[in-house]
């Protein structure tokens, strides 16, 4: 694909970047290889300080950075600042932390001494997507390269001025030239890099097509991967919640970053006592959002990302309605420039739907009615996906079966998923495997040593 900046507030093409020829590609191989040797033998407090200045400048120049989020895919703009200072928290965590991460473990066995070694892998191939442009790229800079390893980034077409501002900022704080480097290049050229001997894993975070191509490609090659690939969180309510708590939560996470969230809380799994309480309160919630210029302070949420993407959701909404569903409010396009949708919710979506078990990229909420919490977790199990997940209730006993019971990376209780760098990050069954993020996403690209001194 093209890599180009359209604005989905506007539809106007800003800017487009050519591609990156055989040649570039081997001189950027060449450099992560070069970047990688260099960063090895830094201490880490060289790699420390190297860091906090990655997050000193994003927390500088968030509105600047914040702007061409908002521009390349039409979050607000208050919450593209916030992004970029959700990077800026995560890069300092690595900064503090690493060298804990990264000490020598002692294990008693049986020869004189014996320990773990956390050692760098090399140059990593890193398959980004749009909707959270930095934050998904600065989750694996601020591991990766405390522990030694380089990027070469490939991000989504539709964000490259993005791409490019990360580039700049590793430059700029002072890692080795080539630590990180943006590449402009196909899919074709992709699958030829992780064929490269210079690359020695992959992260991809996005569809699962993708994920699975990557894999396969690396699986071929005995390289490791990691993939955080798309959800369908379950968002129950049991009788006992605190109700206005979880409607003016699920709002916030159906309708964040105009739904195109993993994590978002995408399947309302609502005890029968509560439910029409529930659905009203959303509904009037859903009703009072506003919808527009995303540079407008006052706007809840901006357009869709591109018009494929609104078209997706649109033919989805279609088809659910065709196979019975009900529409309680919303979920259609706005007329006008733009790609924007009007948040809606729909019920009683028949599990023969496809829309049952699909995962909506946009801000269409979706309700289902249960007598029990043992049923409530069954549905929230009857999906293709495990990434996150989240109850609200009082009831301790309930708490714990959802606990134990939901299928997903993360359980949150009478909160919305969310990330944050101290917490692993990732999912179970088509939503992926491995972890980003907390010591785990540090060491899923480390050579874990064992070393045993007689
Ligand atoms: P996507 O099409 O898979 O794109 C993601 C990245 O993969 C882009 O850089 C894309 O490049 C690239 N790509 C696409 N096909 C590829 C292939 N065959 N080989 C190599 N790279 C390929 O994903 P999307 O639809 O834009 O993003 C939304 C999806 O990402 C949703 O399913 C969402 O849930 C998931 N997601 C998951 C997480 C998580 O942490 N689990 C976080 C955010 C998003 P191009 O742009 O050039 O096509």
């Amino acid at each position: 694909m093209a890599f180009e900046t359209q604005n989905p507030a506007t539809g106007e093409i800003i800017a487009r970047f050519d591609n990156m020829s055989d040649a570039q590609v081997e001189a950027a191989l060449t450099a992560s290889m070069a970047a990688h040797n260099t960063l090895k033998t830094w201490l880490l407090g060289k790699r420390r300080a190297a860091m906090h200045r990655i997050a000193d400048i994003l927390d500088d120049e968030a509105e600047r950075l914040g702007a061409i989020i908002t521009l390349e895919m039409g979050k607000t703009l208050q919450s593209a600042i916030a992004e970029v200072k959700k990077c800026a928290l995560g890069c300092r965590y690595y900064a503090d932390n690493a060298a804990v991460m990264m000490a020598d473990e002692p294990v008693q066995a049986t020869a004189a001494r014996t320990f773990k070694r956390y050692l760098p892998l090399g140059p990593i191939m890193v398959v980004m997507p749009w909707n959270y442009p930095l934050w998904q790229v600065y989750r694996f800079v601020g591991p990766a390269l405390m522990a030694g390893n380089t990027g070469l980034l490939k991000h989504a077409s539709n964000v490259p001025q993005c791409a490019l501002s990360v580039e700049d900022v590793v430059r700029r704080a002072g890692f080795p030239d080539g630590a990180l480097q943006n590449i402009f290049v196909t899919t074709d050229q992709v699958g030829e890099m992780l064929r490269d001997d210079r690359v020695k894993a992959a992260t991809l975070t996005g569809s699962e097509r993708a994920g699975a191509s990557v894999a396969s490609i690396c699986g071929a090659e005995i390289k490791p991967t990691v993939l955080e690939l798309g959800g369908s969180d379950a968002f129950i309510v049991m009788p006992s919640a605190d109700i206005d708590k979880a409607v003016s939560t699920a709002v916030t996470a159906r309708t964040q970053n105009c739904g195109q969230s993993c994590i978002a809380g995408k399947r309302f799994i609502l005890h029968g006592d509560i439910y029409d309480e529930f659905k009203a309160k959303l509904k009037a919630a859903f009703e009072g959002l506003k919808v527009g210029d995303p540079n407008d302070p006052s706007t809840d949420i901006g357009p869709l990302v591109t018009e494929r993407a609104r078209q997706e959701i649109i033919g989805q909404v279609e088809a659910a309605l065709k196979d019975g569903a009900a529409r309680v409010t919303g979920a259609e396009p706005i007329d006008g420039p733009g790609f924007f949708y009007r948040p809606g919710i729909l019920e009683n979506v028949p599990k023969t739907s496809k829309a049952y078990y699909e995962e909506i990229f946009g801000p269409v909420a979706i309700l289902f009615k249960v007598d029990s919490i043992e049923a409530a977790i069954e549905l929230a199990n009857d999906s293709p996906f495990g990434l996150g997940s989240s109850i609200f209730t009082q009831d301790l006993s309930e708490q714990d079966l959802a606990i134990n019971g939901i299928e997903a990376g993360a359980t949150f209780v009478n909160s919305m998923t969310a990330s944050h760098p101290a917490l692993p990050f990732g999912g179970v069954k088509r939503s992926g495997y491995g972890r980003e993020l907390a010591v785990e996403g540090l060491r899923a690209f480390c050579n874990v040593k064992t070393v045993s001194i007689s």
